[in-house]
């Protein structure tokens, strides 16, 4: 492929009317607060291209991909909506690492997903998947930061990211390396874990987008316990994405979308939002506290120490679903989701053994909990 020395100084497009933009950490770009998750495009690609197309229209600027999304089809649905219009906009790659990657294959992987997306340079790009142990394959001589460093001396990248799922106190390690000047973690009022690494961001500048604002449609469900909480009378789904909004160090809300309807409603929630005449972050974290306290430290930390059960019963699941119903009203998505199940890890399988409740460390009462979702579904 041949290099070209991207225009990195583009100013990205911006509707202030429809959108609100805040700043992606110390890179100096401004970021739209609502941003495009591209994981959800579905196989209508007329109607890929005019979500993206109309959401660009409406201000959002910054479009998370990757190629493993959509069964490896995610930036094929991504690329149409952009022709024309690719000038102004972050659109994101990301790839995985393993200690066989090589500073040349993620070079390979950056530029074919570059052909895929028809984008002459990534503003950022993502190592994917990421956590404490992969670091060193990251860091090794000839390894994947050796392909990006050589990436942005190219102009084929501008910042560099990454995301995954590792520990909280991991990530903050992760971004205190001063390698990284972007950070996506899940976020969103049933799920604070990331609140403190959240919070070191904002000390180093590093740009945080937000993903999972409605936690994979949980929040799409109603829940007068949380309207009471947070002292908002408000759909479930507008509450997540102005809580999220409310975090000062929160770059972006990154919501994955696949309608119009859901872009339109998206747009609108965004621009109705002031953060400075809103209810502050520290009030609405206080609302959710006291929820949480009602259940005292009867919460699963999802440690998975009782896995494997004899029975296959998946336990964190089903104390996450159990708490989103107990501590946050969430009764119907709770009661959707049981359904959804899989048989072999349905809580149906389970005989009552115990054998959980003895390697818990919280001394969950797991067989009770389970006897009240039953009732549930
Ligand atoms: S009590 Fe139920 S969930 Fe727990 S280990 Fe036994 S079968 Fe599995
Ligand atoms: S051991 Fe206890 S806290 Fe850990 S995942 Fe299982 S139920 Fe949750």
């Amino acid at each position: 492929m041949a290099v070209t020395r991207p225009a990195n100084s583009e100013a990205l497009i911006q509707n202030d009317e429809l959108m609100r933009y805040r700043s992606l950490g110390r890179t100096g770009l401004r970021v739209s607060a609502l941003s495009f998750g591209c994981m959800r495009l579905s196989e209508d690609m007329g109607l890929n291209e005019q979500v993206i197309s109309t959401a660009i229209d409406n201000g959002v600027n910054y479009f998370e991909s990757t190629r493993g999304y959509c069964g490896g089809q995610c930036q094929q649905r991504v690329a149409p909506g952009l022709v024309g219009k690719t000038r102004g906009v972050i659109v994101s790659g990301k790839a995985g690492i393993n200690p066989d990657t090589t500073a040349f294959s993620f070079r390979k992987e950056i530029e074919l997903q570059l052909e895929i997306l028809g984008l002459t340079h990534f503003k950022f790009f993502q190592v994917g998947w990421f956590g404490w142990n992969r670091a060193s394959h990251l860091l090794k001589r000839g390894g994947v930061l050796d392909a990006l460093r050589q990436a942005q001396d190219d102009g084929l990248v501008q910042y560099i990211g990454f995301t995954g799922h590792d520990k909280p106190e991991n990530f903050t390690k992760l971004i205190e390396t001063g390698v990284f000047d972007t950070l996506t973690v899940p976020y969103n009022m049933i799920n604070r874990a990331y609140e403190p690494t959240i919070a070191r961001a904002g000390e180093l500048g590093v740009g945080v987008v937000a993903m999972c604002p409605v936690a994979g449609g949980v929040l799409a469900c109603e829940s007068d316990t949380l309207k009471e909480a947070l002292q908002m009378d408000l759909p479930t789904t507008e509450m997540a994405l102005r809580f999220v909004l409310s975090n000062p160090n929160v770059s972006t809300a990154c919501s994955g979308m696949s309608t119009m309807e859901q872009l339109a409603q998206n747009v609108k929630t965004v621009n109705a939002f002031d953060p400075d005449e809103a209810a502050g972050f520290e009030e609405l974290c206080e609302g959710l506290d006291r929820l949480r306290e009602t259940f005292g430290d009867r919460i699963c930390t999802a440690c998975r120490y009782c896995q494997p059960c004899p029975k296959g019963v998946d336990i964190p699941r089903h104390l996450e679903l159990y708490r989103n119903w107990q501590v946050f009203g969430l009764e119907d998505a709770a009661r959707e989701r049981l359904k959804g199940m899989p048989a072999e890890k349905s809580l149906k399988n389970c005989d009552a053994c115990g054998l959980c409740e003895e390697k818990c460390p919280n001394d969950l009462e797991i067989r009770a909990a389970f006897e009240e979702l039953k009732r549930l579904g």
